[in-house]
């Protein structure tokens, strides 16, 4: 039996949304899902017995972070990421790359691999597929990410054609030099930023080899939310239906809900645990900024909707205090309950495609949320 597997459960009749079942040796989860982003081994705030409490199943850690702190070597040695973080559910890592194309400004491709500047010391660095899998093999994650180039946007036809073709040959060498695909299972990402004839090409090559499922990368990198929709409305019928879709990167509420109708089933981002450091909240009538003053004597709950643990016993005058004092259990609160949110949310979308309705579904939450109105917030 391979790593990862995927079960395909239905299609939602009203909007071709897919339910399913993604097996891994941390256990089985029902998608479409949104993977909270526990970058250096945390979840920013959060116990892991809380990610257990509000749903979570499945975390996303980033390689490139953890490889230079504290280095994969003292995470092999404590036997693994699940044990290092006791983290009992399944994790994804990324490959590194995206963190190596966006955190350093000094770097440079080659065939081989990037060489690059450590963020933090400005030490240099390589970083290659091979590289790549070693460390996330050391991590012993149960889905592992190709190491890839994401180009940034835009980017002229020729640069990413050559990117893509590059990626190619990387995800081949990832291939190659994965270790333990009994235990770990390996994604391959498709690229080609908004340019049709490169992003068939690319699903193309990787399809084409045997990976354990397919994300679309170079998407929610500065393009308009149209164009992310446009790109997935042309990539995902291009990848097999019998392996998990993962769009990179997702994470408000709106992309979450277009992206599952494109036929996506796994989703990550930084967006609801950074903006609950700011003190900006998800709720069912739009985001909600606790910092304002005119929360100052409402004993509400942040969202009257929401059946969390932080709206069933804090208020909203007690979390502004809180998040004003910048004292850390504010950002506890206002985190906790965005992760429920989004855990929840997805939770409705699946509901709604078991029931043939995620188009109504979707035409209500925007409704309520906010997103039809002329100058809607992203989030
Ligand atoms: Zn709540």
């Amino acid at each position: 039996m391979p790593a990862i597997t995927y079960e395909l459960i239905k299609t939602c009749k009203q909007t071709g949304a897919r339910l399913g079942k993604v097996h891994t040796p941390h256990g089985s989860f029902e998608t479409p899902i949104f993977m909270p982003v526990g970058t250096l081994a945390t979840v920013k705030t959060m116990s892991p017995e809380e990610l257990e409490e509000m749903g979570a199943k499945i975390i996303l850690s980033n390689t490139y972070h953890l490889w230079l702190r504290p280095g994969e070597d003292i995470v092999k040695e404590a036997g693994g990421l699940h044990k290092f973080m006791n983290w009992d559910g399944s994790i994804l890592t990324d490959s590194g790359g995206f963190q190596v194309f966006s955190l350093s400004d000094l770097r440079q491709i080659e065939e081989e691999g990037v060489h690059f500047r450590n963020h933090i010391s400005g030490e240099k660095l390589f970083l290659s597929p091979e590289k790549a899998m070693h460390i996330q093999n050391s991590l012993g994650s149960d889905i592992m990410m190709a190491f890839d180039e994401c180009p940034p946007y835009p980017a002229e036809h020729k640069y990413m054609k050559d990117s893509v073709e590059r990626t190619s040959r990387w995800a081949e060498r990832c291939l190659e030099a994965h270790q333990r695909p009994d235990v770990q299972g390996l994604f391959g990402i498709v690229q080609g930023g908004e340019y049709e004839d490169l992003r068939r090409q690319s699903a193309r090559d990787l399809t084409s080899m045997d990976f354990a499922g397919y994300a679309v990368g170079g998407l929610s990198v500065g393009e308009p939310k149209d164009v992310m929709n446009r790109v997935l409305d042309f990539t995902t019928p291009l990848l097999p239906t019998d392996k998990a879709r993962y769009l990179m990167g997702v994470g408000s509420p709106d992309s979450l809900i277009d992206g599952a109708i494109r036929g996506i089933d796994m989703f990550d981002c930084v967006l609801p645990t950074r903006i609950a450091r700011n003190g900006t909240c998800m709720t069912s009538n739009g985001r909600l900024v606790i910092r304002n003053a005119k929360y100052a004597r409402d004993f509400g709950p942040i969202d009257e909707n929401c059946d969390c643990h932080v709206c069933r016993n804090y208020s909203r005058a007690y979390i502004r205090h809180l998040v004003k004092c910048n004292e850390t259990f504010g950002f506890r609160l206002t985190t906790y309950h965005n992760l429920y949110f989004l855990l929840k949310l997805m939770g409705q979308v699946r509901e709604a495609i078991k029931e043939d309705r995620l188009g109504d579904f979707r035409e209500e939450f925007f409704e309520q949320y906010g997103f039809n109105k002329p100058n809607a917030k992203n989030f």
